[in-house]
């Protein structure tokens, strides 16, 4: 019997409406349905599809959280406090800075454009690499599976460029020496971001993608291997419709940040914290004047999975209307022309799982870390 490889492809916003419109991955099944992501980002996203549990459950939301006790910015704080505030130096803060924490962080973050004097009082929700063994301490991850299970496997994931990625996949496919391979890639979202999702740019980007699986699937086929390939993404995309301002609206409150508040602007989110008696009322009351967007109370929090007790991802979580931007925001000065981090019951959050073989319905992204652990289950009883 041909000995068995299982071929897994996470590409960060492969949406189920980009799959439908442009019938990418025709040689795949599932593409019809639609398959629901969590609230939040990749940072988010990734680890409920690993984990196969809620934000609440395995700890992961948004990049920043507040907390200034665990901050990993806080040994820099002389340097921030020099370079930022003495110089006004920004840019060069935020290089330096991202150089000195690659050392550390085995995670994906990057310091955006969040004002530096801000950084000592957040820390990164991702320290460890996620595409690793114990990333998540007491939940498996298909990760923790394969080591569990003695099943030989390689991981590429945003650390490498998307070349180099594709040349190392390749290579250690004609090598045959591990039983999972598994690819990310967030080369989609970006273009996507760029241009947009109904754009030349990611049709062209995803006709690319999709050659490229095709062929690792012909490659492992020719050499006799019975390859079972899974491919999926994160979330799905939509294109933006509308920009607004919120950050000259919250300098303009009677409040002093971060004494009496601290707030964090994403581009689909607005989150809060607070120091004084009324700050909150004050806060609350400005963003729910706002049309273009939401407070997510205490309720919904719970049905999303991102009800934290000790408020660290934000004590007021506002959240945009699907295609309505926040710019400019920590994230950057102008706004994408497509963004993801709405509402996951926003038809554009969908994404979709696509295999070579046949498996039960999956609903949730939630449903693909169980799903590849049973596969390296599999794969593990036949080695023996
Ligand atoms: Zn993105």
């Amino acid at each position: 019997m041909a000995q068995r490889i299982l071929l897994v492809f996470l590409i960060d916003a492969l949406g189920h409406r980009l799959v439908r419109e442009t019938g990418a991955f025709s040689f795949l099944q599932g593409a019809e349905a639609p398959v629901a992501s969590v609230c939040g980002y990749s940072s988010a996203c990734i680890p409920s599809l690993l984990t196969g549990r809620r934000p609440r459950e395995h700890g992961h939301w948004a990049m920043y959280l507040c907390d200034s006790e665990r901050s990993v910015f806080r040994p820099y704080r002389g340097l921030i406090r020099v370079l930022a505030s003495w110089l006004g130096r920004h840019f060069l803060t935020r290089r330096l800075l991202t150089r000195l924490l690659r050392r550390r962080i085995r995670g994906y973050f990057s310091l955006y454009e969040i004002p530096s004097d801000l950084l000592t009082r957040l820390d990164l929700c991702e320290k460890a690499d996620i595409f690793a063994p114990g990333a998540f301490p007491g939940i498996e991850t298909p990760f923790d599976a394969a080591q569990r299970l003695g099943v030989p496997y390689r991981a590429w994931h945003w650390n490498t460029g998307e070349e180099e990625r594709r040349r190392r996949f390749e290579e250690a496919l004609r090598e045959g020496r591990e039983r999972m391979l598994f690819f990310y890639s967030p080369l989609l979202d970006a273009v996507m971001h760029a241009e947009g999702t109904r754009g030349e740019g990611a049709r062209r980007c995803l006709a690319q993608i999709e050659a490229w699986i095709a062929s690792m699937l012909a490659l492992a086929r020719a050499r006799g291997l019975e390859a079972r390939l899974l491919v999926c993404g994160d979330h799905g995309m939509a294109d933006v419709t509308g920009t607004h301002e919120i950050l000259p609206e919250l300098e303009a409150l009677p409040l002093r940040a971060p004494e009496d508040f601290l707030y964090f602007v994403d581009s689909t989110m607005v989150r809060v914290w607070y120091r004084r008696p009324g700050a909150r009322e004050m806060v609350e009351a400005l963003l729910r004047a706002k049309p273009f967007g939401r407070l997510i109370d205490g309720e919904e929090r719970r049905r999303l999975g991102i009800d934290f007790p000790d408020g660290r991802y934000g004590e007021t979580i506002f959240l945009m209307n699907a295609g309505e931007i926040l710019a400019p925001s920590f994230m950057g000065r102008t706004a994408p022309q497509a963004m993801h981090g709405y509402h996951p019951e926003d038809p554009d959050s969908d994404t979709v799982v696509l295999t070579s073989f046949d498996r039960p319905p999956i609903g949730s992204i939630r449903d693909i870390g169980p799903l590849l652990v049973r596969e390296i289950e599999a794969l593990a009883g036949e080695g023996r």
